[in-house]
């Protein structure tokens, strides 16, 4: 019986940060733990609702009373037990998810503040690896059948322990040098150290998948190879073909890039400093992977601008604005918009835009503009207005708005176009459609035999929906390789995130 007060004794309340100047001295993430008092205290705020609507916000469709109330009352193994029966890796979302539960957390109805489910999450997440070091589940018996995953990112690594836990042999291919997907060198170390990565590599391996990395799938090691060694064939291959914006005047100058050039290159710098290997150190047209010292501008406003924003910000930029096509959006919910439950569109306030930076809001780009030696030295920018008409947008910009902006680095964070286009798909018989995805059938195959997961499958999303496609894809896998009994599978290919329109 939940505590039927505990909303109203208790405010939510989230651990401090680190201070910013510490932290940006440093790769460290930027949460400490919690401490068992204060989140047993979040945990008394759930309600237990009789239909709790957090499940419905949840791809993964997370047991979120349960495990509230779990720790609640101190009982961790159930709470862990409770929380990766839905979830393989709680310790991804738990940091990096930006909790559509909450948004659907009954106690923002009537005016209050959401349980921080998120955070209850990452503590039982982390007190499973205190407890048992992730103890590896090894399937009792093998069923004979081999399953080939390309792609190590969350789809990819969901999809290969529910697998292995099945009895399927999995091997899974990586191009990259390590496993983890934009995991391991898209997102930086202050959101998610690679240790959590490393720890469930470890459990992984121990459960029987085996990984194969430095493997680009289409090019190594064809199609035909792979459906010759194995029995099924899953496609993860996320959605990294990022948009650019060509037709901008000066884009070719040195110093714009896309964001994720720097990115992934700054992310493999501080991985290289933690293990030894030698670290890259400039982009191929030469600049410095080093913000030091210098004007950044960062174009764009989701996850990949925010994080550009803190890489630049612990490599020691001179100063960062972050540009924005859209206006300002509210701090408060419009409830006529985006009706509760749905995911709110508000201004999200990351904790790297607390350690400094510049936001301008519904401007854009005309021109980069040359130093005169082929370098960027400034950005020219026009407020603007955006309207949709047909489905396309349209940017005007406001005559006699333009002004200049100094730039030495410019990072393009405006999204994905989808799936890269690659010898792999013509090699399996799919087809990118016209958002860059690859369509899956009702049962998840995008071709006889060959399943498809994640973002290669829903475009550029979430780790959350990641992790639950390629559980859903596991169970597809496992029926049509006549597995005995049946895997949980949390979505269908068609289904969307809540929302009113
Ligand atoms: C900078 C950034 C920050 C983000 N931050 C967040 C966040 O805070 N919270 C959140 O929920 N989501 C975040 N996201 C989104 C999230 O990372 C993705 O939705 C998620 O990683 C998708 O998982 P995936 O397994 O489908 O693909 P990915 O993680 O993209 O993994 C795909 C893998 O496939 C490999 N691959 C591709 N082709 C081949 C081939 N031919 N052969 C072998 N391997 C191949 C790639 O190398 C890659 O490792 C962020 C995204 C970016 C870019
Ligand atoms: S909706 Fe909120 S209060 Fe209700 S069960 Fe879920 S977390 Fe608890």
């Amino acid at each position: 019986m939940p505590d039927p007060n505990g909303f109203l004794r208790y405010d939510r309340r989230l651990p401090a940060r680190r201070p910013v100047p510490v932290r940006i001295s440093d790769w460290r993430e930027v949460y400490p733990p919690a401490g068992e008092e204060l989140i047993r205290e979040q945990a008394t705020r759930c309600m237990d609702c009789g239909i709790p609507f957090c499940h419905d916000g949840c791809p993964l469709g997370n047991r979120i009373p349960d495990w509230n109330d779990l720790v609640r009352t101190g009982n961790w193994d159930a709470a862990v037990e409770s929380l990766h029966a839905t979830n393989n890796f709680p310790e991804f979302t738990g940091r990096l998810c930006p909790a559509p539960c909450e948004a659907a957390c009954v106690l923002g109805l009537g005016g209050q503040q959401p349980v921080t489910i998120k955070q209850v999450e990452v503590e039982i997440a982390d007190a499973a690896v205190a407890r048992d070091g992730l103890r590896p589940r090894p399937a009792s018996a093998p069923t004979g059948r081999s399953v080939a995953v390309v792609g190590s990112g969350p789809a990819g690594l969901a999809a290969a322990q529910q697998l292995a836990r099945a009895g399927h042999t999995v091997t899974v291919y990586e191009r990259d040098d390590a496993i983890g997907g934009l995991l391991r060198y898209g997102i930086p170390d202050f959101k998610l150290e690679k240790q959590h990565i490393d720890k469930r590599l470890a459990q992984l391996t121990a459960e029987g998948v085996r990984f194969r990395t430095g493997v680009d799938v289409g090019v190594d090691v064809t199609a035909e190879q792979l459906r010759a060694e194995h029995d099924a064939v899953l496609l993860a291959c996320g959605a990294l073909q990022g948009r650019d914006t060509p037709e901008t005047p000066g884009r070719a100058l040195r110093g714009v890039h896309q964001a994720m050039a720097h990115l992934v290159a700054a992310n493999r710098v501080v991985a290289a400093a933690g293990n030894g290997r030698p670290a890259l150190a400039t982009l191929p047209d030469g600049t410095p992977i080093d913000a030091a010292g210098k004007h950044v501008v960062i174009i764009g406003g989701g996850d990949t601008a925010a994080d550009c924003l803190g890489v630049a910000h612990r490599q020691g930029a001179a100063g960062v604005h972050q540009l924005d096509l859209y206006p300002q959006p509210p701090t408060e919910r419009d409830a006529a918009r985006d009706p509760w439950p749905t995911w709110p569109w508000l201004l999200r306030n990351y904790p790297a835009h607390e350690e400094g930076g510049e936001r301008v809001f519904a401007v854009a780009v005309q021109e980069f503009v040359d130093d005169g030696t082929g370098q960027v030295r400034a950005v020219r920018i026009a407020e603007v207005t955006v309207e949709k008409v047909d489905g396309r947008r349209i940017v005007t910009p406001l005559p006699g708005s333009e002004r200049e902006i100094p730039a030495d680095l410019v990072l393009l964070a405006i999204g994905f176009e989808g799936t890269e286009q690659q010898p792999l798909l013509a090699q399996f018989g799919v087809t990118r459609n016209a958002r860059g995805a690859v369509d899956a059938r009702p049962d998840w195959q995008a071709a006889d035999g060959v399943f498809v997961a994640g973002d290669m499958h829903r475009g550029a999303s979430l780790i959350v929906w990641a992790i639950a496609e390629g559980r859903a894809a596991a169970a597809a896998i496992h029926a049509y390789l006549g597995g005995v009994g049946e895997l949980p599978a949390p979505v269908d290919p068609a289904r969307q995130p809540l929302a009113a329109r």
